[in-house]
């Protein structure tokens, strides 16, 4: 007999470990104990030596589903003589390292009883299992236990409670635990808040309503869905019309990968990702007859797609006859999503035809999470639902620091130890609404980690919201961080890097020095400072934020800068489309500098072209042009326009006006936009090769970072990887953290806790 003390690191709270420790260990004859400890598992097992390395083994190779074993030390110790196999309580006043679970769809266990007329769940849509269910979605304080959850206000039965307390048993310790005798219920009402007089089952009721082409407000896991038949063109119109939302794409929910397989082009890797405990929307490419209407997605070459993860989801797919079902947050336009039930009736009024119910509290609202597999691996674009608040591990320990993000796609990030607490997706910090959840948001992710931040990190632009709530703390002292260093050390520090690197830093807006407005930037960079190596030409860009809504704006002030008055001669198409009156005010706004801003952006220049190619003269929503852009672009090189490089100062300038002027004189000579449009993107992924080479030879520096909102763009995120590692640059992009400025907040973070360690 041998007796051997295995300490276990990484998720393995709240995932199931401990039941599991006890049924491997229990199946093999060992006997001792296991508990959770500050820094998690700890088992003493004592038994043959071959059982205890067979113990060890399953350990690692069949861990729960949702755990992540990050280390697994052992060492043998003397022998007791225990007679059975324990699982103790937790230190209780140990400070805890627990990690709160994401949300978890469905199981597949779960499932298999929900599907069972024998089974005592039968058709109950919230059943759930140490494996599955809810979880930061519904936990008000820790330490994660029920009465700290939503689930208080129910009572398990006996049956639930013997479940609950039995470590024999797959939802022993699971908290949410419920069954038709003692959880929570649906309930309907319609559009005025009367429950249906004919029809006593919501469910039936709620599928009846929607096969009438009825919008639908349906209470999931993270918040309301506005839910609507997706292969009916006319409820989609009417649902973009109530909801306020002209031509962004929405997502649509199918039952199977089977039916997901019929409206989009998958990989294995993105079947992996759709159908994975997370269930993010997976954005993949449309296919040509893709059984869904076009209102969905319109002039889109891809489609949001998700699996159901509640089982009232799967409900909702097996009672109706649904091919699809859009699915999008229920709010308006840009508000946050409406989690409770009156929030709801009242927010919701006059957009959703009915309501299905239910009266299990969201205590924290999680949008769910849009992903893109690129080369094989995840690239997310809103990190959210199933992935929040999974911790980004980092490769050495911070002081207690918190990155407040940015203003659009706003996420916080809190540091603690090695560990970077990204939250769900807050949003566009654009409203109150949005400011109060960012608010309560960098509050519970403090009060859930038990994790105080002493420094704060904001962006430099003075006007954002998460700004000004960082110069509100007078206590803290607070860190500004550049966005394009901040966007640079996120892609850093996500693969554990330290830098220096070449950081090619391509986006929308971002605030530069000295008032300037960033997005096409080439830093040398590492985790505490940066050096802006080269941009883009700053051009004008009239009206601010009128010009992002409005493409054409920029397209003028390209060809404003390269022609003068003459532009009007010498591009009478573009002219044609725009009224003079109109025009002649933009040029004396640019003349006067009323109202106009310099900018290096990428992403305007994107704009620009979009706008001149007549893809798109004025925007819905944010980055509209630059997508219609990339999807009209094809796969080869097909050659590229000049550009020139004035290196004369520092930084270097990368004039792109020659671009421009190619792009203009193709045009003219009848060349097609989708050949334009590929040589475009050929262009940006050339000059970023050039500007890299010169970079390298005088540096010596080989290791690149790509980052920032233009590289949602995959087509020219695959160029350029392409392109610089056939020069054998060692490249790295995003994996885990959003590219946009979703992935802003990590790299503030980081960036703040080295400039407290050097004081600045
Ligand atoms: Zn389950
Ligand atoms: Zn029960
Ligand atoms: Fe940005």
């Amino acid at each position: 007999l041998i007796r051997e003390r295995i300490h276990v690191r990484g998720i393995v709270q709240g995932v199931g470990f401990r039941p599991f420790i006890y049924r491997t260990a229990v199946s093999l004859g060992l006997k001792g104990w296991v508990f959770n400890d500050s820094s998690g598992v700890e088992v003493e097992v004592e038994g043959e030596e071959k059982d205890v390395e067979s113990f060890k083994k399953t350990l690692e190779s069949h861990p729960p589903p949702l755990a992540t074993i990050s280390s697994l030390e052992s060492l043998r110790i003397s022998t007791v003589g225990s007679t059975d196999f324990l699982i103790r309580d937790s230190h209780k006043n140990a400070p805890t390292a627990t990690l709160i679970s994401p949300d978890i769809a469905l199981c597949g266990d779960c499932l298999r009883e929900m599907e069972d007329p024998a089974d005592r769940r039968y058709g109950y849509p919230f059943i759930n299992c140490t494996n599955c269910g809810p979880r930061y979605t519904i936990i008000e304080d820790i330490p994660y236990d029920r009465p700290k959850t939503s689930m208080k206000h129910f009572t398990m039965c006996r049956l639930c409670a013997g479940e609950y307390h039995d470590p024999e048993d797959r939802r022993f310790h699971a908290q949410p635990n419920a069954c038709w005798e003692c959880g929570p219920r649906l309930n309907f009402v319609d559009g005025d808040g009367r429950p249906s007089p004919e029809n006593p089952d919501p469910l039936e009721e709620t599928v009846g309503r929607l096969e009438k082409g009825e919008i639908a407000a349906i209470k999931g896991l993270g918040g309301f869905h506005l839910a609507v038949e997706a292969t009916s063109g006319e409820a989609v119109k009417r649902l973009r019309l109530r909801k306020n939302r002209e031509e962004k794409p929405l997502a649509v929910m199918v039952a199977s990968l089977e039916t997901a397989r019929l409206m989009v082009h998958l990989s294995p890797e993105e079947e992996l990702e759709l159908d994975s405990p997370r269930k993010p929307i997976v954005l993949a490419r449309k296919k040509e007859n893709a059984p869904v209407a076009r209102e969905v997605s319109p002039d889109n070459d891809y489609l949001g797609i998700m699996l159901p993860y509640t089982p009232l989801h799967r409900l909702l797919f097996s009672s109706g006859d649904f091919t699809a079902l859009v699915m999008t947050s229920a709010n308006l336009s840009e508000e946050p999503i409406c989690i409770g039930n009156d929030e709801a009736l009242t927010r919701l009024e006059g957009i959703a035809d009915c309501f299905l119910l239910h009266d299990r509290l969201i205590h924290f609202r999680t949008d769910d999470s849009v992903i893109r597999i690129f080369r094989g691996r995840s690239y997310p674009i809103r990190r959210s639902r199933g992935y929040a608040p999974a911790p980004v591990p980092l490769t050495r320990s911070l002081r207690p620091v918190i990155g407040l993000g940015g203003e659009l796609k706003n996420t916080v990030c809190l540091v603690k130890r090695d560990q970077a607490f990204l939250s769900q997706h807050v949003g566009d910090m654009e409203n109150e609404e949005t400011d109060s959840f960012f608010r309560k948001t960098v509050h519970h992710l403090e009060k859930i980690l038990e994790c105080r931040a002493e420094i704060l990190a904001y962006d430099l632009h003075p006007g954002y919201l998460t700004t000004r709530y960082a110069l509100e703390q007078e206590e803290r002292p607070t860190w500004g961080v550049q966005h394009h260093h901040a966007h640079a050390v996120s892609c850093l520090a996500e693969h554990g890097l330290d830098g220096p690197a070449l950081a090619v830093t391509f986006d929308g807006t971002g605030f530069g020095e000295e008032g300037r407005i960033w997005g096409g930037e080439i830093l040398l960079a590492d985790r505490s400072g940066y050096r802006r190596e080269a941009h883009l030409l700053e051009v004008p860009m009239p009206g601010g934020d009128s010009a992002v809504r409005e493409p054409f704006r920029m397209a003028l002030s390209y060809l404003y800068s390269l022609y003068g008055l003459e532009l009007f001669d010498r591009v009478p198409e573009f002219a044609r489309r725009h009224p003079r009156e109109k025009t002649d005010i933009i040029l004396s706004m640019i003349d006067k500098g009323i109202n106009t801003f310099m900018t290096s952006s990428a992403g305007r220049l994107f704009d620009a072209v979009s706008s001149l190619l007549n893809i798109r003269d004025r925007v819905s929503f944010e980055g509209q042009a630059a997508m219609e852009l990339e999807y009209l672009a094809g796969d080869g090189e097909l050659g590229h326009y000049p550009f020139d490089m004035d290196s004369s100062g520092e930084p270097v300038v990368i004039n792109t006006l020659p671009v421009v002027e190619a792009v203009v004189s193709e045009l003219a000579a009848g060349a097609d936009p989708q050949l334009i449009s590929t040589r475009f993107h050929q262009t940006l992924a050339v000059i970023i090769r050039e500007v890299l080479i010169n970079l390298k030879r005088r540096s010596g520096i080989g290791l690149v970072v790509l980052s920032g909102g233009v590289f949602q763009n995959s087509n020219l995120l695959e160029r350029t990887v392409r392109i610089l590692q056939k020069e054998k640059f060692e490249v790295y992009w995003h994996e885990k953290v959003p590219t946009n400025d979703g992935g802003l907040s990590l790299g503030q973070a980081v960036v703040a806790h080295e400039k407290s360690l050097s004081g600045g």
